[in-house]
């Protein structure tokens, strides 16, 4: 029987691999540029790592948590998310003990046991950036406008920036009890998963996408109207911010994200390109997840991007395939170890040099020439090798010229377009 991948587990192929890695070093540029340091952390924490700090009455670790027991008994979980491993590390290591502010970024997979779909893995990756130890407002317009930056600078278009306020845990918890009472006059038109949140976490409601629920939910009260006078001069001074660096956003009043650690400010973009799973990115300000993981009081902000959304938004026109530069094709065994030796040599000078592993007929080498979209052909024959000669075409224009052997690289190094 033939073994194929696990549902929701993906390969990335080479085809596709150049549009992961423009990503990956557009978003190491920009990140660096404001002054972010990379960060590795396992795939594997400790399973109260993420009941705790993410929340127990939230969707991931409700039903969407790779859970197992190892040899040992002790019960770990794959990474459904980044943040909690960041904050874990940063305490655990006493980053704060060098400076309190820890700016930090992260690309890697996360691990959710979803219903696979489009947009929608069961391994997916996330590019993450956070801020450790700031309470300042600034910050938290300074993640966004990076956020905002890098997304622009990778060529998406079509991107609206939603933000709202979560409140803190001072005023939160009137909200949700308001919003409780209002839900609970509309239970009889909630899904079978709200009804259940209607108890363990109503603010989640505002967030399910089924249509009665979404139909529920559209008189409910508003957080913005009961968040107390120290956030609401917060989420103020971001907006202030905000106009500052000249970004327009839209206030969604309706905006919550998923995870319980979540206070004040919560943002997304959202790009109309993409259909129903149209949130590329989401993120917000978390002042008591690492109360909640491990005693210190330290406050954080920072978002999300996952990949395979952002990828199937990159501009079509743009080419990610990284093609061979030039292609020898040689004409009998003594052109044949020329072209091996020049190819050999070719590669220590970053051309990427192909030749046919096979020797088979010009005409075969071209046709292979051709389908590799080389930009150029060397045709090695040993007449004109004996004079130290060789044809060079341009495979473009079809242009062919005799060339000097010795001549090879600066003639490439002039001609070739690199990217
Ligand atoms: P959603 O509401 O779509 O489930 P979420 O609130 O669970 O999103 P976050 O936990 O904030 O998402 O993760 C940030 C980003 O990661 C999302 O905006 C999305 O682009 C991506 N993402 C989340 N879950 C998946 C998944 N199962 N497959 C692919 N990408 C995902
Ligand atoms: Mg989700």
């Amino acid at each position: 029987m033939e073994i194929k991948a696990i549902r929701g587990f993906n390969d990335i192929l080479p085809n596709e691999i150049g549009k992961w890695q423009f990503v990956e070093e557009s978003a190491r540029e920009v990140f660096e540029g404001f002054g972010f340091s990379e960060i590795r952390i396992p795939i594997i924490e400790r399973t109260e790592l993420f009941s705790r700090g993410i929340g127990e009455a939230t969707d991931i670790v409700e039903k969407e948590m790779y859970t197992f027991t190892d040899r040992s008994g002790n019960s770990l979980t794959l990474r459904p998310e980044a943040t909690a491993s960041m904050a874990r590390a940063y305490l655990e290591h006493q980053i704060y003990s060098f400076d309190p502010v820890a700016k930090l970024y992260c690309i890697g997979p996360m691990f959710r046991y979803e219903r696979p779909q489009k947009g929608r893995y069961r391994q997916f990756y996330q590019i993450d950036a956070e801020v450790f130890g700031v309470e300042n407002p600034m910050v938290d317009a300074e993640v966004i406008i990076m956020l905002i930056h890098f997304l622009k600078r990778v060529g998406l278009e079509k991107l609206e920036l939603q933000i709202n306020t979560l409140g803190c845990r001072d005023c939160r918890p009137r909200y949700r009890e308001e919003l409780r009472k209002f839900l609970a006059t509309k239970s009889f038109q909630l899904c079978e998963d709200c009804q259940r949140r209607l108890q363990t976490n109503p603010l989640r409601i505002l967030d399910c996408k089924v249509e009665s629920c979404q139909e529920a939910i559209a008189d409910a009260p508003k957080v913005i109207d009961f968040i107390d006078g120290e956030c609401q001069k917060h989420f103020d001074k971001v907006k202030a911010y905000l106009e500052m660096a000249g970004l327009s956003y839209i206030l969604n009043p309706r905006m919550v994200r998923g995870l319980d650690y979540y206070t004040r400010t919560a943002f997304e973009v959202v790009s109309y390109q993409l259909g129903s799973q149209n949130a590329v990115t989401g993120g917000g300000r978390y002042d008591n997840l690492f109360q909640e993981i491990g005693g210190l009081d330290v406050p954080g902000i920072g978002f999300a991007i996952g990949m395979e959304r952002l990828i199937s938004l990159l501009p079509k026109e743009k080419e990610f395939i990284r093609y061979p530069h030039l292609f020898i094709a040689a004409l009998g065994e003594e052109a044949y170890r020329e072209a091996y030796r020049l190819v050999n040599q070719l590669h220590l000078e970053g051309i990427r040099a192909e030749l046919d592993y096979e020797a088979k007929s010009l005409k075969s080498q071209m046709r292979r020439a051709d389908k590799l979209k080389v930009q150029y052909v060397l045709i090695l024959g040993e007449e004109e090798m004996k004079r130290g000669k060789a044809a060079l075409r341009n495979m473009t224009d079809k242009f062919q010229e005799e060339i000097l052997i010795n001549n090879l690289l600066e003639t490439l190094k002039s001609k070739i377009v690199f990217d």
